[in-house]
């Protein structure tokens, strides 16, 4: 089975309503025109909007919708937080789970994001995890050890089943809304070290159909070379997601 190719664009907490409105009727239109199953345009908007997005969406298959987060119970007292299985009969597609700026300002650790992973399969999302290390880490080179722990101490405890719905993000923290991104080798290194790594603790048909995108400051005149790597499947887009023109130009680089 050939991997899923993906594009995920990650707004934040970006754009009005108008302007997300806008965003996604200009994004989906042109997602409309690539040939269906070439690539999956996943959209990622605040999660305010996520239903207008599902509802504008729905009519293209091309186009997928995540939330940016989720909570680590199904339900329950807990005021302003959104659950996975609210999100699920949304008709949600995905959740994006342990990004580094949740990590960082919301100090989520390994275990939570263990639940939050446990609850989004349970309700029936797929996920897409993001890893990735500091920069002090990679300064020691010490990345590999750095990205292991956190697929062991919140991915590997999975049934080999619940793969077919997760999907990694590499994302080394030091090349998030920085500008600086990864060279494509080392981009392609740590791909081909996680695909590794799940195939040493799952199977190696598993880890072969995992798709694992990069994310961290791609925009269109980088995105070519990052996505020419074997083990790099696709990108997760922050900033140069929040423009049509630009995201869509990263995806057709991936095509
Ligand atoms: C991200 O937040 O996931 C991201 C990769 O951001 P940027 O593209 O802006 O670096």
């Amino acid at each position: 089975m050939k991997r899923k190719k993906i594009v995920a664009g990650n707004w934040k907490m970006n754009k009005k309503l108008l302007e997300a409105m806008r965003l996604s009727t200009e994004v989906i239109r042109a997602a409309g025109k690539l040939a269906n199953g070439s690539v999956e345009v996943v959209l990622a908007p605040p999660a305010v909007y996520l239903h207008t997005t599902i509802s504008m969406g729905k009519r293209v298959p091309q186009i997928k919708v995540a939330a940016q987060n989720c909570h680590h119970e199904a339900s329950g007292a807990y005021t302003g937080e959104i659950a996975a299985p609210m999100l699920q009969s949304m008709e949600i597609d995905y959740v994006i789970i342990g990004h580094s700026e949740r990590r960082k300002y919301f100090h989520e650790d390994h275990a939570l994001l263990q639940q939050k992973v446990n609850t989004a399969l349970a309700a029936g999302l797929s996920i897409i995890f993001c890893c990735g290390e500091p920069l002090d880490v990679r300064e020691k080179e010490e990345q590999e050890q750095y990205v292991l722990q956190q697929l062991q101490e919140s991915l590997f405890h999975l049934s080999a089943d619940q793969w077919s719905k997760v999907v990694i993000a590499y994302e080394p923290v030091w090349a998030i809304g920085t500008g600086k991104t990864a060279s494509p080798a080392q981009a392609q290194a740590m791909h081909a070290f996680i695909r590794q790594a799940v195939a040493k603790q799952y199977e190696s048909k598993l880890a072969d159909q995992l798709s694992i995108l990069y994310g961290g400051s791609v925009k269109p005149s980088n995105a070519t070379e990052i996505f020419a790597n074997t083990d790099v499947d696709g990108g997760l887009i922050g900033g140069a997601a929040l423009d049509t023109d630009s995201f869509m130009a990263i995806v057709k680089a991936i095509l």
